[in-house]
């Protein structure tokens, strides 16, 4: 049995003040949540995350991490800065890093072995674009993108990782996979960490849907078998939509 796992992505939300006042209104809401819940903030929050989740069920992640120990990258931050203040988890190659900073296949992975080396669960998003999409190139992107992403991480590893599925042309639009595509589409990454390590080990990775998931969608998409959990951005936003979609069974 995989475990849920609803991770909100704040993105580039949330000032100090605004993450207290979010974070106490959300803490009440999902504290008897059978789904793991997880909250992925900005740096600047990071500290005052912590701080409000103290004690609670919410663990706390960031949005990327750099893959150096440290060094001349102004601007960026490692992964042990991030385990100092307490982070558990952190989003690597998501499809806005990849489309607006320059992330590739290959720093993705570095990210990846970075995180894991300081003791930090990646949430590896992986997705194709409409025009992937619409040229009938999902499998190749996605075999691809995970193949790559997967690069000399041990067998031993995969307990700690999650995966992302989310369909670039569905983030922040509106618009949602149908339940059945993102099952269908999430068993051929599935299917690809089977190859790669072994049927086994695919059972056991959680891999997440992502992509304008709501209060509305979370309990057709969660129904789907091959949907382990939600990475959410906009509805991550409002205290009550996130604790909905955490509870989509509600
Ligand atoms: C995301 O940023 O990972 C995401 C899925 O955003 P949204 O839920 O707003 O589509």
């Amino acid at each position: 049995m995989r475990r849920p796992i609803i991770a909100g992505n704040w993105k580039m939300n949330n000032t100090k003040a605004q993450t207290y006042a979010l974070l106490n209104d959300l803490v009440p809401l999902v504290k008897d949540a059978e789904a793991e819940v997880v909250i992925c903030v900005p740096y600047t929050s990071i500290w005052a995350a912590g701080d409000a989740i103290k004690g609670t069920n919410i663990h706390l992640g960031a949005e990327n991490v750099h893959w150096a120990e440290k060094g001349a990258f102004t601007g960026e931050i490692s992964a042990d800065m991030l385990k100092e203040q307490g982070v558990e988890y952190v989003i690597i190659g998501h499809s806005e890093r990849r489309q607006y900073f320059g992330e590739t296949d290959q720093t993705v992975n570095m990210r990846v072995k970075a995180a894991l080396a300081h003791g930090l669960k990646p949430i590896i998003c992986v997705g194709e674009t409409l025009e992937e999409r619409e040229g009938g190139k999902v499998e190749e992107v996605l075999v691809r993108q995970t193949t790559e992403a997967f690069k000399e991480i041990d067998k031993d590893e995969l307990d700690n990782i999650v995966i992302a599925y989310e369909p670039v042309w569905a983030i922040g639009t509106g618009k949602t996979a149908t339940a059945q595509d993102a099952n269908d589409t999430i068993a051929i990454i599935r299917g690809t960490i089977a190859k790669l390590y072994c049927e086994k080990c695919a059972d056991k990775i959680r891999i997440q849907y992502g992509g304008s998931m709501n209060p509305k969608n979370a309990k057709e998409l969660m129904a789907m078998p091959q949907i382990d959990g939600g990475l959410i951005g906009g509805a991550s936003l409002k205290a009550v939509d996130f604790s909905q979609v955490v509870k989509y069974n509600a």
